[in-house]
């Protein structure tokens, strides 16, 4: 298959790439702006590879979007372009409906021009695989899971612009027959993520003997995936979803954030003996506003239907990501000394 990635520069899309052009031998079209999230070198790993192609452009450019779809003819759109970070959608929500809203809305337009123009695609399995989170549902009590059809409820400026981009995809498939499958999964981690995150920001921090901000008072719960068995999900998703439908993607790994950052102190303690106890850094910082309490994913459909199960536990990701980390200063460096270096995002006045 040809299939365009958005967002393929990005921390999920660069492994949704490396696993469709290395595992799955798809040819990949990159298209991705290039934003601060955005990074080459996390696409080093297949870009000698003559399945891959990369286009450096903006979502929201309704022609360019256009000439793509002419130009590479593909069999199928996995959209995973997004402003993704919840801190920074408090402090600037603006670019979050650009990107997130306007942007999904383009792209199922150029996919609805396309499929018009040339209608045996849509027979053929064409797919529009519409990437979400289970953010979308907002927050859970102690108890329950979100599944396919638990209501939407979002509470950031991030979450509610990825339930707008859901709403609107959805629309697409059942207004004009564009074949949507939309995917809500919950928090990844894993390697090439941008150190603005819980788990890089908190193992880079360590590194650099910095404070290891916890938001509140620790307790909220989230439900971590390693990245690649969510790439693993997206190609099945892909090859055996069916059109219209909704599929969640969860680790089962709910972790209370406090813990999350207690263990890669551990993890760090193990790697890094000289240097512990790293608990020591820990430090309790006002809470994000509008902050979820807990997130968990109820995967059975998933599991059931497609035959997907995640590989890693937290305990064997968790420190496959340290450890990743304490390699690859080379990928982390220049972020940190360039664009991001660990500072407080998303504070109200
Ligand atoms: P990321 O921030 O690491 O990457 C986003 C990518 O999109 C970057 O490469 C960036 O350059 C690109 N991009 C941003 N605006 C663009 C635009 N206007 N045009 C073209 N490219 C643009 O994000 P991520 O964590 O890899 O998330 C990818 C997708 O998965 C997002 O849609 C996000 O909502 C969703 N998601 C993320 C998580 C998670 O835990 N990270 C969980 C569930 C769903």
């Amino acid at each position: 298959m040809r299939i365009i990635v958005t967002g393929g520069a990005g921390f999920i899309g660069s492994a949704v790439c490396r696993h469709f052009i290395l595992n799955l031998g798809h040819d990949v079209v990159v298209i991705d702006k290039l934003t601060y999230a955005g990074n080459l070198a996390s696409l080093a790993p297949v870009a000698s590879s003559t399945r891959y192609a990369f286009e450096k452009l903006d979502i929201c450019d309704t022609g360019a979007i256009r000439a793509i779809f002419s130009k590479y003819r593909p069999d199928a759109i996995v959209h995973l372009a997004a402003e993704s970070h919840v801190d920074r959608s408090i402090s600037g929500p603006d670019i979050f409906v650009q990107t997130n809203v306007v942007g999904t809305f383009n792209l199922l337009e150029a996919a609805r021009e396309y499929l018009e123009a040339n209608a045996r695609l849509r027979d053929e399995g064409f797919r529009f695989i519409h990437v979400s989170t289970d953010e979308v549902y907002g927050s859970l009590g102690k108890i329950g899971l979100f599944s396919e059809t638990s209501p939407y409820d979002p509470s950031s400026p991030y979450s509610a612009t990825k339930a707008a981009s859901d709403h609107i995809a959805k629309a697409w498939h059942r207004t004009y027959g564009v074949p949507v499958i939309v995917s809500n999964c919950s928090n990844n981690y894993g390697p090439y993520q941008f150190p603005e995150k819980l788990i890089p920001l908190t193992v880079l921090n360590a590194l650099h003997q910095k404070p290891l901000p916890v938001y509140g008072d620790g307790s909220n719960v989230r439900d971590w995936l390693f990245v690649d068995d969510h790439a693993r999900a997206l190609g099945l998703i892909l090859e055996r979803g069916s059109p219209g439908e909704t599929y969640n993607v969860g680790g089962r790994n709910e972790r209370r954030n406090i813990d999350v950052v207690r263990q890669i102190c551990v993890c760090l303690d193990e790697m890094r003996a000289g240097e512990k106890p790293h608990e020591r850094l820990i430090t309790y910082v006002t809470d994000r506003p509008g902050h979820d309490q807990r997130y968990a994913i109820d995967a059975a459909k998933l599991e059931t239907d497609l035959g997907w199960r995640a590989q890693e536990t937290f305990e064997t990701g968790i420190k496959k990501t340290v450890r990743w980390y304490l390699e690859r200063a080379d990928w982390w460096r220049p972020l940190r000394n360039n664009l991001y270096q660990g500072d407080r995002l998303g504070v109200l006045a």
